[in-house]
């Protein structure tokens, strides 16, 4: 969401964005996660192996932006893949589609836990703790989380002051995740 801000505010002075267009492209730099919905119909659970997080949707939104001229929407699409590529490097995600393939650095996930991710998520009452404490406890996402965040208020403050608002659903999404933290931090020591 952050990068979506940030793209969205630079781009802002070059196209003057309405209220719709922007926020059109903030929606393009998440909503791909809420395919954690339909995460049953995905291989091993995973909803990064789901079509939603494939190059796939962005090249159809950026056709689409290219052919109806549209700047916010080819921003859209941008700002998608962004997400997408992003995310190989955390957990892999199924990036081609097409061979059913986790792609990426994955550095938090060695070999051995990729071979068998079944025995260490069991080795947590929660099973999504395996995925949540790793993430938390690496101090390069979290750096670069910060960092994500200084530039988005930077970004919004210097080019689209109007729309500061917007960073609302970041908040909405930090205490979300947060939340969710906590609450597994606690059932795990428990
Ligand atoms: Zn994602």
């Amino acid at each position: 969401m952050a990068i979506g801000i940030i793209f969205a505010s630079f781009f802002h002075q070059f196209f003057n964005f309405t209220l719709i267009e922007f926020s059109l492209i903030v929606i393009c730099a998440f909503i791909m996660d809420f395919d954690i919905f339909f995460s049953k119909y995905a291989e091993n659970n995973n909803h990064r192996m789901l079509i939603s997080h494939s190059v796939i949707p962005s090249i159809f939104i950026l056709i689409i932006g290219l052919i109806l001229s549209w700047s916010a929407l080819i921003i859209g699409g941008i700002v998608y893949i962004i997400h997408v590529i992003i995310d190989t490097f955390d957990w892999g995600t199924n990036l081609f589609y097409f061979p059913k393939k986790s792609f990426g650095l994955k550095i938090l996930l060695s070999k051995e836990e990729e071979r068998n991710i079944e025995k260490y998520m069991a080795e947590y009452k929660k099973p999504q703790s395996f995925f949540d404490f790793k993430y938390y406890s690496n101090k390069i996402f979290i750096i670069v989380e910060i960092i994500l965040f200084v530039l988005m208020m930077l970004f919004v403050i210097l080019y689209a002051f109007k729309y500061i608002l917007l960073i609302i659903l970041y908040f909405l999404g930090l205490a979300f995740h947060l939340s969710t933290h906590l609450h597994l931090k606690k059932i795990e020591s428990n």
